[in-house]
């Protein structure tokens, strides 16, 4: 990739820089496989909510995907038709629910039983009908960092194949749902199609169980998790979807008039995204040598909670690789981004890029420490 330096140069740093080609580029593709199929993606916002990038996605017919009554507000203030959005999470509030259903969005996905008398409840009072997803836990195991995997039983989302036959005779006394789909999701950043194979073979399972019990759901909802190659954040910058969704064609046995639905995050926007700062001191260990740049955890969280990798690159300086400790300003050991990672010869004022931070980066910035919030440019207004 290469950056507009004469451009960053006079910038105050850090910020976030948004490649709005590549961005275009990824969603173009992700919409060319998904439609051949006749599959519908809903972009899950909590991966970035910028106004820009939800209006691109919203004007390019995604649909969307929501974790909270602000991010349900968001998308339809963005553009993204009502029946389109979805609501996931195992932690609904009473005024989120409210909101959705003022909205009249298109699916609550529901991860647990007394969360489906609420939303019943509600739907009452509101004179309305609220169309639900079950989110099964498919008891996958996604392989990923044990904080972003999703779908194993003894994890707190979902509903477990053991309570279904509750479920479903629950759903005949709660007049104000429509069970309309039904819905998984095993975790992030999974680039081995095996385990969505997994994932597929599964589903079928369930498929077969509701069949048996009189119920064909108009919609599979499969999630997201799709991955992206951190490590080479250039080698093939989007994502191979043609595989993606293919493997599900070869798969996923869908019912008649049954659509298949993704809720993608991470493939759409990560490699459009980049953390730009400045290199504030070079400082001495004992054995390593501490680059300290002016972002850090409060920036880009990823490498304190889950120990991510993250690409660094040095735009200022060339030459033989040498290395370095590459840390953050705050008060705190885990604001590291990468440890012996190598860099030319570096000093006090390069420019420095941290790549693919398109997705779960912005959106998890804070002020902790009371540190201004970066703020984010884009290619096409620079
Ligand atoms: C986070 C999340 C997604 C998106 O995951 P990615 O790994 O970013 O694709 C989709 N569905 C649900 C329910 C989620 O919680």
């Amino acid at each position: 990739m290469t950056f507009p330096l004469d451009k960053f140069g006079s910038l105050p740093t850090p910020f976030f820089y948004y490649d709005m080609e590549r961005l275009q580029a990824t969603l173009e593709e992700a919409n060319k496989q998904a439609e051949r199929l006749g599959y519908h993606i809903h972009y899950a916002l909590k991966a970035n909510s910028n106004d820009k990038i939800l209006r691109t996605m919203s004007r390019m017919g995604y649909g969307a995907d929501c974790v909270s009554g602000n991010e349900i507000k968001k998308a339809a203030e963005s553009g993204f038709p009502a029946r389109s959005i979805f609501f996931a999470g195992v932690g609904k509030s009473d005024s989120e629910i409210i909101t959705a259903l003022e909205h009249n969005i298109g699916c609550f996905n529901c991860e647990s039983i007394p969360e489906m008398e609420v939303i019943n409840a509600l739907a009452g009072r509101y004179g309305k009908k609220a169309h639900v997803a079950i989110r099964i836990n498919p008891n996958v195991d996604a392989h990923t960092h044990h904080y972003i995997t999703t779908g194993l039983e003894e994890n707190k989302f979902g509903i477990n194949a053991w309570e279904l036959e509750e479920v479903i005779t629950r759903l005949h006394h709660l007049s104000n749902l429509e069970l309309k789909g039904l819905h998984f999701h095993i975790g992030s950043q999974i680039t081995d199609l095996e385990i969505f194979k997994g994932l597929c073979l599964r589903v079928n399972e369930f498929q077969e169980w509701f069949y048996d019990h009189k119920i064909i759901a108009d919609m599979i909802n499969v999630g997201g998790g799709w991955g992206v190659d951190y490590q080479n954040p250039d080698r093939q910058y989007v994502p191979d979807f043609e595989a993606f969704f293919c493997l599900f064609k070869e798969f996923l046995h869908l019912r008649p008039k049954q659509s298949l639905h993704f809720e993608l995050g991470r493939a759409l926007v990560a490699q459009s995204g980049n953390l730009i700062s400045r290199v504030l001191y070079v400082k001495n260990g004992v054995n390593t040598r501490f680059v300290i740049l002016d972002a850090g955890m409060t920036e880009l969280l990823r490498p304190a909670l889950y120990q991510s990798f993250h690409k660094i690159e040095n735009l200022s300086s060339s030459g033989e690789a040498e290395k370095y400790h590459v840390v953050g300003p705050v008060c705190e050991s885990s604001d590291t981004f990468g440890k012996a990672v190598l860099l030319p010869p570096t000093r006090r004022g390069d420019l420095i890029a941290i790549r693919s931070t398109g997705a779960y980066g912005e959106v998890m910035s804070s002020q902790y420490n009371l540190r201004d919030k970066a703020p984010a440019y884009y290619s096409d207004d620079l």
